[in-house]
């Protein structure tokens, strides 16, 4: 959430809570053939160093955290699930140590279904865990496979089973639409056996052929046949129907949650708040300066085991700010307060975004609400990289 106390200081607007800890965990068992995240196979050799570091890191920065208690503690990937339970349970002891984790709200561990054991689910709760994230992705086989997925449909539901038998009972699951082979039909028996599992999140994201991925290339070698951009429309469509007619709301662009059980974690990078990153390819915000780890996990050990940070930063000007408020705003049911905007940015910024507004709203593709929030309607929804391009600063 947005702290009481930030404020402008100059023209640099400044906030000094985090709202929470992402900690990168790159290791997987194989690689997914549209996966373009910072992930390796090296878990065996370099699983232990890693983890110190990232203790180790914890500790180098946590004077970047104010003082201030840790919210939420979001272990992504990679796969977190990956880590064996002694590995895991050494990273949180180690945070524990080094940065405050007693007003812990939330602490969501992302996992994939074949690792999800009853076992494995048990221990969660002594670590502090109380949310799973979990990348499902299909519910057809032949398309898991084919995409190098290493579980089953029948995985994923034995999955979600294990975990509420250990008591853990905010579960999120990942699903991508748009994937080779899928068609309307199965796209929809999908999301239906997602909403049968009764997970209170769910994460939905169109399938993009990242450069340099393993689909990418059999793409180019005309081995696979993209869904046409109609029939993905088609499958968002059909995806914000039956969540919310499932009563899931509706609260950014690509997630669902039953009420109550919005991520409070990613809650919070869509308002714009600070956070610290850990781990190789973790990026930090604080307000006004971005840090990035690097994307090469030996750089990254040998980096902060010298006892230093291995971060390179770059302070966001004032224009680069006010673009990553506007778009990640619009793709929030909350859409982006004007008076903060304006407060924040001043009058040609306010300008510009009122004037390119305007015709948006003339076709109802954008509104504006009591309190003064500019909101994408269901159709701006699904227009909405156009809309969003014509609304950010063009320098
Ligand atoms: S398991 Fe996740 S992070 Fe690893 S390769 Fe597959 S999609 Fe990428």
């Amino acid at each position: 959430m947005p702290k009481k106390g930030c404020g402008n200081a100059g023209n640099v607007y400044i906030c000094v809570v985090m709202a929470g800890v992402y900690v990168h965990i790159p290791f997987c068992a194989s690689r997914c053939s549209y996966c373009d995240f910072f992930s390796t196979l090296r878990l065996a050799d370099a699983g232990t160093p890693y983890v110190e570091a990232v203790v180790a890191e914890a500790r180098l920065r946590r004077s970047e955290l104010h003082g201030e208690p840790v919210k939420t503690l979001y272990l992504g990937g990679g796969t977190p699930s990956q880590l064996p339970m002694p590995l895991l349970a050494r990273l949180v002891e180690g945070l524990l140590e080094a940065v405050d984790l007693s007003g812990i709200e939330e602490f969501t561990i992302e996992a994939n279904p074949d690792d999800v054991t009853p076992d494995w689910c048990a221990a969660l709760p002594s670590l502090g865990v109380n949310r799973v994230s979990m990348g499902v992705q299909s519910f057809e086989d032949s398309i898991l496979r084919f995409v190098g997925r290493r579980h089953t449909a029948r995985q994923a539901v034995e999955a979600v089973d294990n975990l509420r038998h250990a008591g853990i009972s905010n579960i999120s699951i990942d699903l991508i639409f748009g994937l080779p082979g899928q068609t309307v039909a199965s796209w929809t028996d999908s999301v239906n056996q997602a909403i049968a599992l009764a997970p209170q999140h769910i994460s939905a994201y169109g399938l993009t052929y990242e450069e340099g991925t393993r689909l990418w290339r059999q793409r180019e070698r005309g081995e696979v046949v993209e869904v046409p951009e109609v029939q993905c429309i088609e499958m968002y469509r059909i995806l914000v129907d039956e969540l919310q007619a499932a009563g899931y709301e509706h609260y950014e662009i690509s997630n669902f949650a039953l009420p109550g059980y919005h991520s409070r974690h990613n809650s919070s990078y869509w308002d714009d708040t600070p956070y610290l990153g850990l781990g190789a390819a973790a990026h930090s915000y604080d307000g006004a300066v971005r840090r990035y780890n690097p994307a090469d996990l030996q750089e990254y050990i040998d980096k902060i085991t010298a006892g230093a940070p291995a971060c390179e930063q770059e302070e966001l000007t004032q224009w680069e700010r006010y673009d990553e408020r506007v778009m990640l705003g619009l793709r929030t049911a909350r859409g982006v307060d004007a008076a903060r905007l304006r407060q924040d940015f001043g009058e040609a910024a306010w300008q510009h975004f009122t004037n390119e507004a305007r015709p948006h709203i003339a076709a109802n593709n954008l509104r504006v609400t009591d309190d003064n929030h500019y909101i994408l309607t269901r159709d701006g929804i699904m227009l909405s990289d156009a809309i969003i391009r014509d609304l950010l600063w063009e320098e």
